[in-house]
């Protein structure tokens, strides 16, 4: 198979189900193949997530301790001003990160909100920085402000399979995700959607998440598979523990059905171990976030992102001079460490 003849867009359910549950050595080796035909498997493209308008969410996602609607929730905050959101993408490029993403609360943005969140864009991108952000619903005129603005990546998740869904969100529907995917895309925006590992679905459920994201018209760029992070306070709370070598098998499945996109390991890398990011990274996972906070849950610290890559001989996917130096191997110092992630 070449890099041309591997892109499909009929997955059926049963054979992603059949791909998860190969035995572990099989399944790696095809997810090493698929990830060789496409990218260099040493590179990891880097990115930085900045909540820029926190809590208070109109939405009952399970998961969120950003939803107004659970027993505990964050406190809700205005939306951040130009100039603080500036000066953390001018810290996140200073620690290299290649992609700087906006997440905002919202059922769907108000207008005056969009015009805010595009001076973001535009402010972001012009320190050279691509730029992603993820806002809720949006119809195909916002979609299209926000790719007038020069906004690179919409990201915006399926969660989970169709069928478990409605367990998981009962506020707004499947096929409203998926109509603003399709607007996201007709506007000509990068799509950056994946799910989310650990929420009480089945292993049909994992397979039938994976199955719609590669059966969508055209793969999304950037697919972020999440492990739950279980928020007290929050109706997941208490959801059962994924091991990880499960959700190794669902980055494998992420890799070799969609084998020339980005795939992420986004939340719940903070209690994975160093022989669990490394296994993910086997299984094809090329993508990760940098930064001590993703949204409102904690990610690992970088110095410890940069000392795990270091160990395994992989290295950020975008390095210009300024982002090689800053992302040079950690020093032994511990002060020096403190240092540097406190000005990141
Ligand atoms: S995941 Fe997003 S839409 Fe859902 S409650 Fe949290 S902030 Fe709102």
């Amino acid at each position: 198979m070449t890099a041309q003849t591997d892109i499909r867009h009929d997955w059926t359910r049963d054979e992603v189900a059949a791909l998860i549950d190969l035995p572990f050595p099989e399944l790696m080796f095809r997810a090493q193949e698929a990830h060789r035909r496409h990218f260099d498997p040493t590179k990891v493209q880097i990115s930085t997530l900045l909540s820029i308008k926190t809590g208070g969410c109109p939405e009952d996602c399970a998961y969120c301790p950003q939803s107004a609607l659970h027993e505990k929730s964050v406190k809700a905050e205005r939306l951040m001003a130009l100039e603080a959101v500036m000066k953390e993408a001018r810290a996140a490029k200073a620690a290299g990160a290649g992609r700087f993403c906006m997440g905002a609360a919202w059922r769907s943005p108000k207008d005056h909100d969009l015009d805010a969140v595009c001076e973001m864009v535009e402010g972001v991108k012009s320190l050279g920085l691509e730029t992603c952000v993820t806002l809720g619903m949006l119809d195909s005129g916002q979609s299209q402000r926000l790719k007038d603005a020069g906004l690179d990546y919409y990201n915006h998740n399926l969660d989970t399979s169709e069928e478990f869904y409605g367990s998981v969100i009962t506020t707004r529907t499947y096929q409203q995700r998926l109509d603003t995917l399709s607007n996201v895309r007709d506007a000509g925006i990068n799509v950056c959607c994946g799910g989310i590992v650990g929420m009480g679905e089945d292993v049909s459920d994992r397979a039938g998440l994976i199955a719609t994201l590669a059966n969508l018209p055209k793969h999304p760029e950037s697919v972020p598979i999440n492990l739950l992070v279980r928020v007290e306070g929050t109706p997941l709370g208490e959801a059962e523990a994924v091991d990880p070598i499960t959700f190794v098998r669902i980055i494998a499945a992420a890799r070799i059905t969609m084998p020339a996109s980005h795939v992420r390991l986004a939340a719940g890398r903070e209690n994975m171990s160093d022989e669990a990011h490394a296994l993910c990274f086997l299984a094809g996972a090329n993508s990760i976030f940098c930064g001590e906070k993703l949204l409102t849950t904690p990610n690992p610290a970088e110095h410890r992102d940069r000392q795990l890559l270091s160990a395994l001989g992989m290295s950020p996917m975008v390095q210009t001079e300024e982002q090689m130096s800053s992302l040079r191997p950690a020093v032994p110092s511990d002060e020096s460490l403190k240092l540097e992630t406190a000005t990141a």
